[in-house]
């Protein structure tokens, strides 16, 4: 249960708030290239500006490597945030040192200050307690809102809660109570859907998962293995060799829950110009490959997605990359959207599909966190969550 403080335990007005959002957005000819990120933290900002806190926000924004590198400066950032906020927008060119005590020092109630880039200084990646305590000299509470990051222990998320209150902003709040509450305690019966390419990355999610779901619909590449640890021939798909054993044993022993493609489509390359043709389950001619899952496939996983109660969907069900072979990956999404369930989406590439296809309104949560929402679904305690204060 979400037992961390939020944002709205604490008395945020006349404070010096430190928020570490994430602003790794993609950036275009130096200009904001996708403002998702920049969006879903506005809520926690809005939230403290309209109790009179001073916003100090900071990030990291792509792999600097611990050194200055002016392509990846948060200043584009800050200044598109500047439009979206009806106050002003400072920019600080250090998120630590002199310039940054003195920007944060004469910051006023009710104004931002944006600092630059974490991952200039190789402590943050280290977590250094002299960063995360030079980062903390700056407000009087640090408010967490990048679940992108929680899954890693760095200066700006857990090194700075060593000295100053540490609470859950909004969006961390949500990502907590879904991708933690409501995974551990859903609504019955409950559904989790896998793809993705290979099985290995999702064997922590499967053991956590499969002792709380009635049902787990498999898809992607993973399915491959499956098929290969019954025995059919798979031509060019994807497997993974060492994993078949426990594609095995998982089958022996959970198979009235898991579930498999009945067909599927297969390409005679790995291209979005392949020939394609779909085909019921079975031996898998030489040069062709699995790429998506069939029409059949998705009517009977549509089926039990409609008597679900909860359902979480990590991973794509093809190689929805091409466009032939994204049809079962968008469908579900649809599917998905179209559920009367509680929906939760894992970040990362099934994300993008929801969001690509405008289907993010008629999901309960889509999860920001790619690395981060996998790690939730594989029942880890992440760094990041728990380094905050508990109610
Ligand atoms: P993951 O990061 O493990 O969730 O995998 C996502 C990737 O899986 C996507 O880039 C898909 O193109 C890929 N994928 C899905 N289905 C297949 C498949 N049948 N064969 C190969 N790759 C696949």
């Amino acid at each position: 249960m979400f037992q961390k403080k939020s944002v709205k335990d604490v008395d945020c007005s006349n404070k010096k708030v430190f928020v570490r959002v994430d602003f790794n957005v993609p950036l275009k000819d130096g200009k904001v290239a996708d403002d998702t990120r920049i969006l879903a933290a506005l809520p926690t900002i809005q939230y403290l500006l309209d109790n009179d806190a001073a916003v100090i926000l900071a990030s990291h924004l792509g792999r600097p490597g611990g050194k200055k590198r002016e392509e990846l400066s948060l200043k584009p950032v800050a200044e598109y945030l500047s439009h979206l906020v009806n106050t002003k927008v400072s920019f600080n060119d250090d998120c630590i040192g002199e310039t940054a005590k003195f920007a944060a020092g004469k910051l006023k109630f009710g104004e931002i200050l944006v600092l630059e880039n974490t991952r200039f200084h190789i402590g943050e990646k280290a977590n250094d307690p002299t960063m995360g305590k030079e980062l903390a000299s700056l407000a009087d509470i640090f408010v967490d809102d990048a679940f992108g990051t929680a899954h890693r222990a760095h200066a700006s998320n857990v090194g700075i809660t060593e000295y100053l209150p540490a609470v859950a902003g909004l969006l961390l709040e949500k990502e907590i109570i879904y991708l933690g509450n409501t995974i551990a305690d859903p609504e019955l019966p409950f559904t989790a859907i896998l793809g993705g390419a290979k099985v290995s990355g999702k064997i922590g999610v499967i053991k956590n998962l499969v002792d709380k779901v009635d049902n787990i619909l498999i898809g992607g590449g993973m399915a491959n293995t499956f098929f290969a640890a019954m025995d059919f021939k798979m031509g060019d798909s994807l497997i993974e060799p060492d994993s078949i054993k426990m594609a095995k044993e998982l089958i022996t022993e959970f198979g009235e829950k898991i579930f498999l493609p009945v067909d599927v489509v297969i390409g005679d390359e790995f291209s979005d110009t392949a020939k394609y043709k779909t085909m019921t389950l079975g031996d898998i001619p030489d040069g062709w490959r699995i790429m998506d899952i069939g029409p059949d496939s998705l009517l009977e996983y549509e089926k039990i997605i409609n008597r679900s109660k909860t359902i979480v969907w990590n991973g794509p069900m093809g190689v929805f990359e091409f466009k032939p072979f994204a049809n079962g990956t968008f469908s579900l999404a649809k599917i998905i959207a179209r559920s009367s369930a509680v929906t939760i989406v894992g970040g990362g590439d099934s994300a993008a599909a929801v969001n690509d296809a405008g289907l993010s309104k008629d999901i309960t949560h889509v999860s920001t966190g790619g690395g981060a929402s996998l790690k939730m679904m594989e029942g880890s305690i992440l760094p990041g969550l728990e380094a905050l204060d508990d109610k």
